[in-house]
C-alpha cells in the first residue's frame, strides 16, 4: 500500500536478521556504508556507462523509503541514462540512511551507558499495566455478579 512495500535486505531479499542481510538500528555511519557498498543492483547495469533501471533496483527501494524526495527524482533520471553510478548511489542511500538512524542511536545512548533506566522503564510500565488491568477486572467481576 506504499511506494516501498516492502524493506530490502542488502542482497535483495526481504531485510531479515536471519537472512544475514540486515542492516541494524545499532549500525554505526561506516558499518551501514560497508553493508551497502556490495549492495545488488540492477543486475542489466554491467558497465558504469550502461544505463539502469531503478524500478528494479533494491538501493532505489531503498532511496524511497529514507531518501529526501529530491534525491530519489535524482537517482531515478540519472539512474536511467547513466549519469550516476551505482557506488555514488549506494553512498547517497548509505548518508540519508545514516541520517534516520542519527536520532534513534542518540535516544539509545543513555540507555545503553545505563542499562538500569531500562529496567525502570519496563517495571514502571509493568506497575501501571496492573493497575489497568485490575481496575478491568474488577469491572468484569461486577459485571458477572449483575448478570
Ligand atoms: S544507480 Fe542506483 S538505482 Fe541505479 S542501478 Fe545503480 S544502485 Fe540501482
Amino acid at each position: 500500500m506504499t511506494s516501498a512495500p516492502r524493506l530490502p535486505g542488502t542482497d535483495g531479499r526481504k531485510m531479515s536478521k536471519s537472512y544475514g542481510n540486515a542492516i541494524f538500528l545499532t549500525d554505526s555511519p561506516d558499518l551501514v556504508s560497508k553493508k551497502l557498498a556490495p549492495m545488488v543492483t540492477d543486475p542489466a547495469r554491467k558497465r558504469r556507462t550502461d544505463p539502469g533501471n531503478p524500478d528494479i533496483c533494491p538501493v532505489y527501494d531503498l532511496h524511497r523509503i529514507f531518501s529526501a524526495g529530491e534525491t530519489i527524482d535524482r537517482v531515478n533520471r540519472e539512474c536511467r541514462t547513466a549519469e550516476i553510478g551505482c557506488l555514488d548511489c549506494k553512498k547517497l542511500a548509505a548518508g540519508h540512511l545514516n541520517a534516520f538512524l542519527a536520532p534513534i542511536q542518540e535516544r539509545r545512548k543513555p540507555y545503553e551507558q545505563n542499562p538500569k533506566k531500562v529496567w525502570d522503564v519496563l517495571e514502571d510500565g509493568t506497575a501501571k499495566a496492573r493497575a489497568v488491568a485490575q481496575t478491568t477486572m474488577a469491572e468484569v467481576r461486577a459485571a458477572i455478579r449483575l448478570t
